[in-house]
């Protein structure tokens, strides 16, 4: 949802009302220690089960393993994906505060906006139990069959998905919704429901006889439809289109459903279809979602990941579909993070070909549960997959089957039916693995897979690994068409100094005076165009004495401003190593004031130079001589506070009991 900037006010009272310990709560384990909560944390992978603090005076959070850290806005930003606008909007309607935006005439259609959405989710609410209900009457009866029979549903797990029937005429959803609930078509149209006819003349149903399955959001409200055809008619199935409400590319189906269970199991499962899903549930296998047929995004990985610490995400293919390029396909959007060792994903292939659902009714879910425990035991082994020894299923329980990781997989995939004694078959295999290992940033996970590689090259011949490895690195060198983005760029010394004041003087506010009496002395104001206007944020700031509302108000200002938040977040959210590296303020400021003069005072030297290098000395020789004490008096005051640097390093690597004692009393939040 675009919308207008929000108002202060509205901004304000929502930060008020709002409580973190209790928005953490939805989705961490909070236990009370102290003055503080304490849980695992969402944002990394880890097995600190109190890595996360919350501390519900100030309404902050902490993450002293990854470094995370921020205020209730953040929070919901970084675990949602959500942009700060719709995390207050979303806040303001949970507490019914009304929303107003800086400009008035835009509060309004905001409203309009927002009643729309409020409107739609009860209008797919309702078509969810109308279909509901037909399931259950007489025209539903061959749905419900198919579903109690073909598929073996309890009643139970169809109440759960709130499956329903939509009866066969072209007009009954549009009479109930329409004609008896007087909704307005507008409205019933733009949740994806109806379509108008082509004739222009009225509408009619988009789903007709066809099994309805419900989307819901992760907050179980229904969004959208999936819709399965009963006789052969074609589409198999049927989704609602894109609406205000439902985004493919960012909703998961049974998310809701599998959310705890994935938690708890550290695991989730991504299986292709809508029944697959509903199977596997019904079997109590939870930690299941369906990707509804479209390719895995950014969005919809994250959300899994956000709930399991090992950050394992398993594939589950139909095995008529698996391969290289069906996988392919499906993680085409997360490359990035699987290759880059962020997620580790695995590829479950179902034994003789096929599906989830097949597999549960043909064998039993503790077959699948045993699959899915040996998958751990294929810690970046090579394991061949073959389908006939999961024929018998005594074999099943006996062998290990593996899940392996992905990469393990792409390498497996593309040696089968490869005859590696043959020339032009090796080379083609080489070539593949190069592309692999292309893909995997520098590191000690391409070592890994480079050796590996050249093992499977190598076959029974061992001495020429160490030839082999040399040779695909070679070609690795050769083929660079991709260029691995560097993530740390090198901060230059004024950026470090400038971020060291800007830190200290919001985190540790006993040091402001001493801040602002230096910067004064040594005349002297922030460079960094984002620093400087974050000082003057500061200096306009009216609640500035207070320093518990200043670093509020920041906060809020900041997060509010995408690209300024960003440029400025390792100002406003302290992680461990800049808590590290401020351990004594007193000498940080001093050592920082001297490092900004400093650089100022190159600058100033060189401007002189330059002067001096371009003028023409025979015809301008008083100017020259100004220049000339100029560069000398500069280049006095460079010795004089390289001397001052050298000093303040000293006192730097000195710690003072008093001084430790700041680190305390910030830290502890
Ligand atoms: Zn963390």
């Amino acid at each position: 949802m675009s919308t207008p900037k929000l108002h202060q006010e509205t901004i304000d009272q929502v930060s008020q009302r709002v409580d973190l310990v209790e928005v953490v709560s939805e989705h961490v384990v909070l236990r009370k220690s102290g003055t503080s909560y304490r849980g695992a944390c969402p944002f990394h992978k880890g097995t600190n089960q109190s890595a996360l603090t919350v501390n519900p005076s100030k309404q902050v959070y902490h993450c002293f393993s990854c470094g995370a850290s921020g205020n209730v806005f953040k929070f919901l930003m970084e675990i949602g994906d959500r942009n700060f606008n719709d995390v207050v909007i979303d806040l303001a309607q949970k507490y019914s505060i009304s929303v107003r935006t800086l400009e008035p005439a835009k509060s309004q259609a905001l409203q309009q906006q927002l009643s729309t959405q409020e409107q739609l989710f009860e209008i797919v609410g309702l078509a969810a139990s109308f279909f509901q209900h037909a399931l259950f009457s007489a025209q539903g009866q061959a749905a419900l069959e198919y579903l109690t029979h073909k598929r073996q549903l309890s009643l139970e797990t169809i109440q759960t998905f709130q499956l329903g029937y939509a009866p066969a005429g072209w007009d009954t959803l549009y009479g109930y919704l329409v004609k008896q609930k007087r909704i307005p078509t507008a409205l019933v149209e733009q949740a994806g429901l109806i379509m108008p006819r082509k004739t222009g003349d009225g509408y009619y149903d988009r789903f007709r006889d066809r099994l309805m399955i419900p989307i819901h959001d992760t907050r179980s409200r229904a969004i959208a439809f999936g819709g399965r055809c009963l006789d052969n008619s074609e589409p198999k199935y049927l989704n609602s289109p894109e609406t205000p409400l439902f985004n493919k590319s960012s909703v998961l189906f049974a998310m809701d459903k599998a959310r705890d269970a994935i938690s708890k199991n550290d695991q989730a499962i991504v299986v292709e279809g809508y029944f697959d899903a509903i199977a596997l549930h019904q079997a109590g296998i939870n930690q299941v979602v369906a990707s509804m047929g479209v390719a895995l995004g950014q969005v919809q990985i994250r959300q899994l990941l956000r709930y399991t610490d090992s950050k394992k995400i398993i594939l589950n293919f139909d095995g008529d579909k698996a391969g290289i390029n069906a996988a392919e396909r499906a993680i085409a959007g997360f490359k990035d993070l699987v290759y880059g060792g962020a997620v580790q994903l695995r590829i479950l292939t179902i034994p003789s070909g096929k599906d989830a659902d097949e597999f549960l009714k043909d064998k039993s879910p503790a077959a699948y549960q045993r699959l899915l425990q040996n998958i751990d035991r294929s810690e970046g082994g090579f394991l061949k997959l073959e389908d006939s020894i999961y024929s018998d299923p005594e074999t099943v329980k006996e062998l290990v089957h593996t899940a392996p990781l992905f990469l393990d997989w792409q390498i497996e995939q593309t040696l089968i039916g490869k005859n590696l004694n043959q020339a032009d078959q090796f080379q083609e295999c080489t070539q593949a693995f190069v592309k692999i290992l292309n893909e995997i940033p520098d590191g000690s996970l391409r070592t890994h897979y480079i050796h590996g590689c050249a093992q499977r090259l190598a076959q029974l011949n061992s001495y020429l690994i160490p030839r082999l490895e040399q040779d695909l690195r070679r070609q690795l060198r050769q083929q660079r068409w991709y260029s691995h983005k560097r993530v740390d760029t090198p901060t230059s010394t004024l950026q470090i100094a400038e971020t060291q004041l800007l830190q200290i003087y919001l985190h540790f506010p006993q040091h402001r005076p001493l801040i602002t009496e230096m910067l004064e002395e040594a005349d002297i104001c922030f460079s960094l165009s984002h620093h400087r206007q974050l000082w003057q944020m500061i200096i306009d700031c009216p609640l500035a004495q207070n320093a518990e509302n200043l670093f509020r108000h920041l906060q809020i200002t900041c997060t509010e401003l995408p690209e300024l938040s960003g440029q400025l977040s390792h100002v406003l959210w302290l992680d461990q190593n800049a808590q590290v590296a401020l351990l004594r303020p007193t000498a940080i400021i001093k050592a920082a004031i001297v490092r900004i003069q400093l650089i100022m005072t190159e600058k100033k030297y060189r401007y002189w130079r330059d002067l001096w290098e371009k003028i023409d000395l025979k015809n301008n020789p008083d100017l020259g001589y100004y220049y000339q004490t100029k560069i000398q008096g500069e280049q006095a005051q460079m010795q004089a506070l390289q001397k001052q640097v050298e000093i303040t390093f000293t006192d730097l690597v000195e710690i003072s009991d008093d001084q430790d004692r700041d680190w305390h009393e910030a830290s502890d939040f």
